[in-house]
């Protein structure tokens, strides 16, 4: 199975790949975690986006690209992944599909966790304090004002995915506002029956048995 994870920093995508993770055995590609470990390694890509996310502005398209595909050739993501915070913007999505098509895999469902933005200042700022109550460092754009410029962020260039995706009919779209089982149980019900990749036509699927081919 193939996912993409899509909603507004503070929706819920992280709590949700984990709970997929567990459920389906798909691996979790996160962009801002795998940048995160550049900035922290200091490596040459750490050092180029650091300041960029503490601002919480967006990285340069051709570097994000470059690290999921890199990451998607592991071959603990031949099973399967959800992307979650990748892509960001259409350029993003559009290298994401020649990706893909190159390796002749389909997305099976984008998941959209659709919440109200009042609430996400307050989940984010709880985010954080308990992060700090674990005695973890803080992440450098919690704060107010890199919450904002995300915020805006997400607005402008990673919104227009969600009709980017409804045109390709892959877009499911699920309540992120309910609490945190029910949303899990939503987007269950949201995913295909079966991976994209079976319903195409390969062998050993049962339920395409019915199905001349
Ligand atoms: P959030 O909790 O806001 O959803 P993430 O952990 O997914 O945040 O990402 C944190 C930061 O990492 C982003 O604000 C951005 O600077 C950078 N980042 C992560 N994914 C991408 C991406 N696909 N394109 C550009 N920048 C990204």
């Amino acid at each position: 199975m193939r996912l993409i994870l899509l909603g507004p920093p503070g929706a819920g995508k992280g709590t949700q790949a984990l709970r997929l993770v567990a459920k389906y055995g798909l691996v979790q590609l996160s962009t801002g975690d795998m940048l995160r470990a550049a900035v922290k390694a200091g490596t040459p890509i750490g050092r180029q986006v650091k300041e960029i996310m503490a601002g919480g502005g967006l990285c340069p398209d051709d570097i994000v690209v470059k690290i999921v595909a890199d990451r998607i050739e592991q071959p603990d993501a031949r099973k399967g992944f959800i992307l979650d915070g990748f892509p960001r913007t259409v350029p993003q999505a559009q290298a994401l599909d020649r990706m893909l098509k190159q390796r002749g895999i389909a997305l099976d469902a984008v998941i959209e966790l659709r919440v109200d933005e009042g609430a996400l200042l307050k989940r984010i700022e709880t985010r954080a304090a308990e992060m700090a109550a674990r005695g973890e460092p803080l992440r450098a754009d919690d704060n107010a004002e890199a919450l904002r410029q995300r915020l805006e962020a997400y607005r402008a260039q990673t919104a227009p995915l969600i009709d980017y995706y409804r045109k390709q009919n892959v877009l499911r779209t699920v309540n992120g506002m309910a609490p945190i089982p029910e949303v899990t149980a939503a987007i269950d019900n949201a995913l295909p029956p079966e991976p994209a990749s079976l319903r195409a036509g390969a062998a050993g699927s049962k339920k395409n048995d019915h199905v001349s081919q």
